[in-house]
Formats: C-alpha cells, sequence, structure tokens
C-alpha cells in the first residue's frame, strides 16, 4: 500500500493526520481517491442520517460599511466620513429582521465594519431590540475582529464585551474576519486586523464563556499550500482545547472592486482538494460547508460528495462578498434540488444544526417563490432584487446609528 493510500485509509477511518500528511495529501493525492476519503469520512461521522445534506434560511444584515480596518481585499467598506458611507438606523434593521421571519429565517447574521465609534454599547443595544420584537431568531452575528474592535472602542477587556453582547441576545459567533490566520498572508491582506493568533485567543475566550462560533478559511489572495494548512492546523489546536468551533467554511476570494484585485485566485480544483483535506484533517469539528455564493452552485454541489455536509444559506440578503464579485444566487427550492440532484436528502436546519423539515418527497416541497437570495443595491447597482427584499439606497453616514 502507498504511503499516501495509508494516510487517506486512516484519516477515512477517523484517524488523526498530522499538518505535514494533510499538506502531502493535498498536494499529491490523486483527486478521486481525496473525494472518495472525504465521503467515507463524512459518512462515518453521520452515521445514520449521512443520507442527509442541510441548507438554513437566514438573513445577512449589515449595520454600516464605514470601516477602519481597510481589508486590502474588502470591496465593502468605506472609510470614515467617505461619501458612500451608510450606517442602518435600527428601524431598518428591525425591519429587516421582520421580513426574513416573514420568509421563514431562523438565523440574522449582524455583519458590518469596524466603526470608529460602535462600542459595545451599541452592540447591546442593537441585539437586545432584536431579541424582545423576533425571540425566534437566533443571533448567529459578528466574530472575533468585531469583539477586539468594539472592546478597543469602549475600553474593557474581551471577556466583558462577549459577556455583555452575550447578555444582550448575541447565540454565537460567526467565523468571519479569520480570512487567512497565518501571519505572513494576513499581513499582506489585512495590515491593520488584528493577527491571526489573536483571532484565535478571543474565540478560545468566547467558547469558555459558553459562545460557541464557526471558522471560516478565505482562500485564494496569495497564500502557499503549507499556509492553507497551517491555518487549519491553527484553528485545530483551539478545537482541541475548545471544542467550541461547530462548522469549517472554506470559500474563495473573489477579486473585484478591491485593493487586491484578480492578482490571484483559488481554481475549482483547489477549492473542492481543500474541502477534501479539511474533513479529513478536522476530526474535531462536525460539520463542513459547501460555499455555492463564491464558487458557484455546481461546484457547491459537488462539495458535497468531497464531505461536505452542508450548502449554507439561501441568504436572503448578502452583501459583503457580492461586493466583491460573487454573482452566484439562489432559492430554497433550487438548493433543495441541488442537494436531491447530488444524491442526498435534503433538510432545512437551525443554527444548531438541527434538522427542522426533511424533504424527503418531492411532492411536499415547499412552494414560497420569495425565499430567494439576493444582490443589494449595495452590491450591484440596478442589480436585480427581489422586489420585496429590495434594499433602499444607503443614506450617507452620518455619524452614528
Ligand atoms: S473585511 Fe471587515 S474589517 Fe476588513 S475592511 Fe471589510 S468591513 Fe472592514
Amino acid at each position: 500500500m502507498s504511503e499516501l493510500q495509508e494516510i487517506l485509509d486512516r484519516a477515512a477511518d477517523g484517524g488523526r493526520i498530522s499538518p505535514e500528511e494533510a499538506l502531502e495529501l493535498y498536494t499529491k493525492a490523486p483527486l478521486h481517491a481525496l473525494g472518495r476519503a472525504a465521503d467515507a469520512a463524512r459518512r462515518r461521522r453521520f452515521g445514520d442520517t449521512a443520507h442527509i445534506a442541510t441548507y438554513l434560511i437566514d438573513r445577512n444584515i449589515n449595520y454600516t460599511n464605514v470601516c477602519v480596518t481597510a481589508c486590502k481585499f474588502c470591496a465593502f467598506y468605506r472609510p470614515p466620513k467617505h461619501e458612500e458611507g451608510w450606517v442602518r438606523d435600527l428601524d431598518d434593521i428591525l425591519r429587516r429582521c421582520g421580513e426574513a421571519v416573514e420568509l421563514g429565517a431562523t438565523q440574522i447574521m449582524l455583519q458590518g465594519g469596524h466603526h470608529p465609534e460602535f462600542g459595545v454599547e451599541y452592540y447591546e443595544q442593537v441585539f437586545s431590540a432584536i431579541k424582545r420584537e423576533y425571540p425566534q431568531l437566533t443571533l448567529h452575528s459578528l466574530g472575533a475582529s468585531e469583539v477586539e474592535h468594539m472592546a478597543k472602542v469602549s475600553g474593557v477587556s474581551i471577556e466583558e464585551a462577549i459577556r455583555r453582547i452575550k447578555a444582550a441576545g448575541l447565540d454565537s459567533f460567526a467565523g468571519a474576519g479569520a480570512e487567512i490566520l497565518v501571519e505572513r498572508p494576513r499581513k499582506q491582506i489585512a495590515p491593520l486586523k488584528e493577527s491571526g493568533e489573536r483571532w484565535l485567543e478571543i474565540m478560545e475566550t468566547a467558547h469558555r464563556l459558553g459562545v460557541e462560533s464557526t471558522a471560516t478559511f478565505m482562500m485564494g489572495t496569495g497564500e502557499t499550500n503549507a499556509e492553507r494548512i497551517e491555518h487549519m492546523r491553527m484553528i485545530r489546536d483551539v478545537q482541541d482545547r475548545t471544542g467550541g468551533f461547530r462548522a469549517f467554511i472554506p470559500w474563495t476570494y473573489q477579486p473585484e472592486n478591491n485593493h487586491l484585485k484578480g492578482r490571484t485566485q483559488a481554481s475549482v480544483l483547489e477549492y473542492l482538494r481543500l474541502v477534501a483535506v479539511a474533513r479529513l484533517f478536522f476530526d474535531n469539528i462536525a460539520h463542513l460547508q459547501g460555499s455555492w455564493l463564491t464558487v458557484g452552485k455546481e461546484v457547491g454541489q459537488l462539495t458535497l460528495h468531497f464531505g461536505a455536509d452542508d450548502l449554507g444559506s439561501v441568504m436572503l440578503e448578502e452583501n459583503v462578498v457580492s461586493a466583491a464579485g460573487a454573482r452566484h444566487r439562489s432559492n430554497r427550492l433550487e438548493l433543495i434540488h441541488l442537494i436531491r440532484k447530488a444524491g442526498r436528502v435534503p433538510a432545512q436546519r437551525d443554527t444548531l444544526y438541527n434538522h427542522l423539515v426533511v424533504h424527503d418527497d418531492p411532492a411536499n416541497d415547499p412552494v414560497d417563490d420569495r425565499v430567494v437570495s439576493h444582490f443589494s443595491s449595495t452590491a450591484i447597482e440596478r442589480g436585480i432584487a427581489h422586489p420585496e427584499l429590495r434594499i433602499v439606497v444607503a443614506e450617507a453616514h452620518s455619524g452614528g446609528a
């Protein structure tokens, strides 16, 4: 038996592989053997429910595009005082939550820039207002970068910031801001962001305080293969201590409208190989999400054969990745069909990955055609937004929310 096959077999059987072995697989294993092993690891992990692949209905709500961190890959932010900067007021945020509830969303992902005036108090106000009006919504929002920023603005510790936003209604952290955690490429694409070590330290603190999260990876901004594996190694080490990462979500950098531009981008094959290696490497993280938004629906569907168990959200609204050129949109029925055509039974899940509706009979598929993902007017000028979800033209930033 070849050395590569031995590593593949061990990982498929749930054994641990080292970062060096993961790199060997990533760079040398035949694609089909890699996919087969990852799929075996997925089936092994999910046992009786391995025939199911999940999706979620959620809405990303961006409260401001004003940001002092100026990441080079980001097409969404505007610096303070820029004429295209805006802040959504609380009524607008609540209206969007109301629409999301009406369309069957279970989760809200609040995401925004690092506004120079937004400290812990701002997030306490927003989270408590949403929970008061819509207690049924799960607030899976923000991430370590926002916590670092709000704690600085308010002059409090990371621990206090997390405790307070949790008390105000935050349920879990999204894994955003991880980008790539390895220092060399991170400094090149996000020189003003906290270090990768710091990002992990904040997540570890959150996990200890009972706030779980996901972990993401934006691949394709100029990192080496070894750095891709190192990013996963850093996350796996923390997970060994906390168990607080529910999912790993790799996605590909989108090169439009930002300062990095298209000088680099991960190919579909690189992405699929990474998904498969992630399933084999993360023996301690249950869920692995395929990103149809950035790689397209067909490749998203393929990830289900490379170890992914989840296709993420319909995304009733998404502006950040779309602003950098992600042109894919979908709807609930289409995601259901994609999953079914991949040979799996689709199920709508909640943030905790509980199955809410298992679509095991096509005759009972949902018919509400309003449950579509859409581009906002901030992402594409005169973009095709669903009429009921059209975003109002952003107001000029007035210095607060
Ligand atoms: S990625 Fe986030 S932190 Fe970086 S510039 Fe964009 S909005 Fe700001």
